[in-house]
């Protein structure tokens, strides 16, 4: 959705563009073999910090093929300076990024940059003259003639969500995704699923949560322009499934209701939608349950986290209790909706018991998915900073490709707990969760199970026994 959104922004400023995802795109064609088919001047790049060398290794292909190249997303927001510290990347874009790229461009016009001759064929990255006006864009990073790497002023955030053109789902090959992942089991393989973001940010401070563009301050969409955005999605580009993406989409419970009440209105209830990321149980109600049901909700996400209090109030400061979790549950449940819930393994402060009470939490809400992953510590995060300050982790030794919450590898030890110990409990998660009689039942009658069967054997052998590769 980054990408999406900055190419609708660079298409309403006029510029030509074109979305490239490699992930969609393999099997089809490399990103060496896109650019020489036809080059191309400028390649912005976003990255998380599990995909960040990836990215690197990108940014060289694009440089050696004479692209001027821009890093953004997640992980060079939070860590501008190593990024630009490679000679294959030009620019770094911190934060919310339709302005700042659209104001690069601009720039670039003027002052495409230079690259100093050294006389060897090693990569060298461009610099640029601070009189043209560089050193005046917010949230940017970048080189001046000498070299040196300046860091402006970060970009406040977007206030008017409203006045930012649309992304550009258009662009998007949709027919190469699949459905909407973590969500996708039992849902239609072959939907044309797309995903729309109605808010940006959440006020709470979640110490595993990295939210480096969108934020602390929730800023919401008009009801209007995410309807207008919605009936484009269904009714120009086909969609048959919906994600709703936000950070938490039902932070104003009033709004969100005024959502549902629009889509029943506007008749694009016909189109199934679920909630991608975990909605908070502390802004539920019966009553959103059962409009999300009637504006064509499918499946909703929690966020539920741990079965113990402590753990949830003391160490992840997650603001809900396990309580409310049930509440939540039991409410979505009777509006008729099917649930999905997160869960975290590894907090520091976890026990044997903490993690057997995550379990029974899980069996206890059943929802119809359970998401076991392990606590993660990403950049920039509570969690990394209280883990860099015990000795547990470091810069120097981290390796950002394993920073995955859907790794099956516990990412640190905690006091009196191994790695093998968290990494037992999570394989003792998934087996007591999904190898229970009527959960087998429910999977093998189900017809998709048979045509990806390949995919569930693979699967089901890593999570469950932890044996081969999880994919
Ligand atoms: S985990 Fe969810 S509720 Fe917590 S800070 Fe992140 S987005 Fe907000």
């Amino acid at each position: 959705m980054g990408l999406g959104y900055l190419a609708g922004a660079l298409l309403s400023a006029g510029y030509e563009t074109e979305i490239w995802d490699a992930d969609a795109e393999a099997g089809y064609e490399t990103f060496e073999e896109r650019l020489k088919r036809e080059p191309v001047p400028v390649v912005g790049i976003s990255s998380p910090t599990p995909l960040i060398v990836s990215a690197w290794r990108a940014a060289a292909t694009a440089k050696q093929a004479g692209a001027i190249t821009i890093l953004g997303g997640p992980h060079p927001t939070l860590m501008p300076h190593e990024s630009m510290e490679k000679p294959q990347v030009d620019l770094v874009v911190r934060g919310e990024a339709e302005e700042t790229i659209v104001e690069i461009m601009r720039l670039l016009e003027r002052d495409p940059g230079r690259v100093l001759h050294s006389g060897d064929t090693a990569i060298q990255p461009r610099r640029f003259d601070p009189a043209a006006g560089w050193g005046d864009v917010a949230g940017l990073s970048w080189r001046d003639l000498d070299g040196e790497i300046h860091h402006n002023l970060d970009r406040p955030l977007a206030r008017d969500l409203d006045a930012i053109p649309f992304p550009a789902h258009h662009l998007f090959k949709i027919e190469r995704y699949t459905n909407l992942n973590p969500l996708t089991d039992g849902l239609d393989p072959h939907a044309r699923a797309y995903t729309i973001v109605t808010s940006r940010g959440c006020p709470y401070k979640c110490i595993y949560c990295s939210k480096p563009i969108t934020g602390h301050t929730w800023r919401a969409r008009s009801v209007e322009n995410v309807i207008a955005e919605w009936r484009w999605l269904v009714e120009d580009l086909g969609a048959t499934e919906i994600g709703v993406t936000d950070d938490v989409w039902n932070l104003d419970l009033k709004r969100a209701k005024a959502l549902c009440r629009a889509l029943i209105a506007n008749g694009l209830n016909r189109v199934p939608w679920i909630t991608i990321h975990g909605m908070k149980v502390n802004h539920t109600d019966p009553e959103l349950f059962r409009l999300m049901k009637a504006a064509g909700c499918k499946r909703v996400g929690f966020g539920f986290e741990s079965g113990n209090d402590r753990i949830l109030r003391e160490v992840i400061r997650k603001a809900q209790t396990v309580d409310m979790a049930r509440q939540a549950v039991r409410w979505a449940k009777e509006a008729g909706l099917e649930t999905m819930g997160f869960f975290i393994f590894g907090m520091p402060g976890e026990t044997e018991e903490t993690m057997e009470q995550t379990i029974r939490l899980a069996l206890e809400l059943d929802p119809d998915l359970a998401h076991f992953m392990f606590a993660t510590p990403y950049p920039g995060t509570e969690l990394w900073k209280m883990l860099e300050a015990q000795g547990r982790i470091s810069y120097h030794d981290v390796e950002w490709g394993q920073m995955a919450i859907q790794d099956d590898h516990a990412h640190f030890e905690v006091d009196g707990l191994s790695r093998e110990a968290i990494e037992r409990k999570w394989h003792e998660a998934h087996r007591r969760f999904y190898l229970r009689p009527r959960r087998i039942i429910r999977i093998v009658a189900r017809r998709d199970t048979w045509r990806r069967l390949p995919y569930y054997a693979r699967q089901a052998a890593a999570m469950l026994f932890g044996l081969g590769e999880r994919r």
